[in-house]
């Protein structure tokens, strides 16, 4: 597969994503878009170790399942992060098991995002990853160090606003992506309200980024 050109409904800033490690996902999160494919078991593709991944790119590695998940092994993520370091490349790593990135901080760049996913901060039992929550608390101990972060939003969930924004904000993300439910599982949204009272509120000290997805929420 090598170094894919950014397509769909990712990010706009993304040109590329790359995903050495591919398979399964064990968090199996109710809405993910990856059940539709056979995508085998987790593993580490060793022959993608030889992508050559350009420069100035800006590449999401690991959009297809999340390589920071709690099976994945430390020596595959290992050998992940000494490629991409020889290429000068912008890279977004995203995860919903944020108290992994802690063990590789002597990694990361000031060319490296991290983010999370926190669709909610409520515990809707939709996901085998760790509840939104304890997301947070990961993702919080980041912020003792100088280490860019942003956090995405979706599927946006219905939430308690003012916790949740209370918990974005602690954060200090560079940016909030926002994003709904692209394939109708019937989650539990919120009203149009409330996620234009978040949306302004964010916009108050962070950069938004409003998926396209979302509009069908904002009517
Ligand atoms: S964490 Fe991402 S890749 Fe993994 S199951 Fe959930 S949505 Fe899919």
């Amino acid at each position: 597969m090598g170094l894919n050109k950014q397509s769909g409904n990712m990010y706009p800033f993304v040109t590329h994503t790359w995903n050495p490690i591919r398979g399964r996902c064990p968090h199996q999160c109710c809405y993910c878009y990856m059940k539709r494919f056979k995508v085998g078991n987790l593993r580490l593709e060793e022959k993608e170790l030889q992508t050559n991944l350009g420069n100035s790119n800006f590449v999401f590695v690991g959009s297809s399942t999340d390589m920071w998940a709690a099976d994945v092994p430390s020596e595959w993520i290992q050998k992940v992060l000494e490629h991409i370091s020889k290429y000068n490349n912008t890279y977004l790593f995203q995860t919903k098991n944020p108290i992994r990135f802690l063990k590789f901080l002597s990694y990361f760049k000031e060319n490296y995002i991290l983010g999370t996913t926190l669709e909610t901060n409520r515990d809707y039992n939709i996901t085998k990853a760790p509840e939104p929550i304890e997301r947070w608390m990961a993702f919080m101990q980041l912020n003792k160090y100088s280490i860019r972060r942003m956090i995405s939003i979706e599927p946006i969930m219905d939430f308690n606003l003012r916790d949740f924004l209370c918990m974005l904000r602690d954060i200090r993300p560079e940016f909030v992506s926002v994003g709904a439910d692209s394939k109708r599982n019937n989650l539990i949204e919120p009203p149009p309200e409330k996620i234009k009272q978040l949306i302004e509120h964010l916009k108050s000290y962070t950069n938004v980024i409003i998926k396209d997805n979302l509009k069908r929420l904002l009517d």
